[in-house]
């Protein structure tokens, strides 16, 4: 590298498309269809959801996992009511505070617990903290998975909150931005990590994983989402070209294609922590359990970094994440690991 700004692990929103995806445009865009979601290719989508969580769930498609997030959240809560949300959530930490917008001012409480992870312990700590008219009503549990520091939460682990979550009358949602590497380091079916562990709305995030623009809103329980394309348009959310937002979807869950790219890219960020233990000067941070690297490095190895071009973020619970995606390649480890093993010699 000879020190142009390479962003390949800044983020896995730097990548592009995938290919197939690119291939599923070229097709979609033939011909005059329905607009709005009344179109054949949307219906496919959808139906491919439900195949996927063996449940009748209802899908929107939305553009960015802020909206999904925050509309989705608006949709469970009045105005009076509050979210519980783990503090380095993305929707605290990340959405300009989007949630409380859309939901007219929906509060959001927040509960601290390591590697990103809220224990129900916290959780029924919180519901119970005020029960008296002067504080929000707790009225949701927002979890994410994977975490903001690359974690995952079992199905196990969402049982459990999602079992306080009833016993107090909480509704859980889940943001899912990078949900395809989750399930893909889990081996779980996306069912049992989501309604069969208590989950009634997910935020399924495409973008991450290989779409251009596009996440999914999945309710499990229809009821809930009963108005939510009101939401949706009011948002200015509602595509009317929508079979380019379901398109994607279409293709990434037709094939397993999902998971593969999920797995692929859950793989290169096992590879990279592998490589990086070997240095006693780093300091790895949070278990990888998805696609996302978490290290301490010395100042003199950032600076070495930044000199030959690496961006990476360094803002996110402590330490420097670098993240993995569909588009990252053997090549791509070896040049990061081969520069901080200059920067150590
Ligand atoms: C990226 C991300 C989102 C969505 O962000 P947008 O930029 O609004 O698409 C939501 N939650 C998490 C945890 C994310 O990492």
């Amino acid at each position: 590298m000879d020190g142009t700004p390479n962003y390949c692990f800044a983020s896995d929103n730097t990548s592009g498309m995938c290919p197939e995806v690119m291939q599923a445009f070229v097709e979609v865009n033939r011909g005059r269809v329905p607009s709005y979601g009344d179109d054949v290719c949307t219906a496919e989508a959808t139906n491919a959801f439900r195949a996927l969580f063996e449940t009748a769930c209802d899908v929107y498609f939305v553009f960015t996992g802020t909206a999904a997030n925050s509309l989705s959240l608006a949709s469970l809560c009045q105005s009076y009511h509050s979210v519980i949300v783990h503090e380095y959530a993305h929707v605290e930490t990340d959405e300009c505070g989007a949630p409380e917008f859309f939901s007219n001012g929906t509060k959001l409480l927040l509960a601290s617990g390591a590697n990103g992870k809220m224990d129900p312990h916290v959780l029924e700590q919180i519901v119970l903290k005020r029960r008296d008219i002067h504080f929000p009503k707790p009225r949701v549990v927002s979890l994410s998975c994977p975490t903001e520091l690359g974690t995952v939460y079992t199905p196990t682990e969402v049982s459990a909150l999602g079992e306080v979550a009833k016993r107090h009358g909480l509704r859980v949602h889940m943001d899912g931005a990078r949900f395809a590497n989750a399930v893909a380091s889990l081996g779980v079916s996306p069912a049992e990590l989501t309604w069969k562990a208590g989950v009634d709305v997910l935020a399924f995030g495409g973008t991450k994983l290989g779409s251009p623009v596009g996440e999914a809103v999945v309710f499990f329980d229809p009821a809930l989402g009963e108005e939510f394309a009101y939401r949706c348009k009011q948002a200015g959310q509602l595509a009317s070209k929508m079979r380019f937002l379901a398109a994607p979807w279409k293709t990434l869950l037709g094939q397993n294609l999902w998971l593969e790219i999920a797995a692929r890219a859950n793989g290169f960020a096992r590879l990279l922590r592998l490589g990086m233990e070997q240095f006693p000067e780093l300091r790895l941070l949070h278990p990888t359990e998805a696609n996302a690297v978490f290290v301490e490095m010395p100042e003199h190895v950032h600076q070495h970094l930044n000199a030959r071009g690496w961006r990476y973020y360094s803002f996110i619970g402590g330490g420097s994440r670098f993240m993995c995606s569909w588009s990252t390649t053997n090549e791509d480890v070896e040049a990061l690991l081969s520069d901080i093993r200059v920067a150590l010699s």
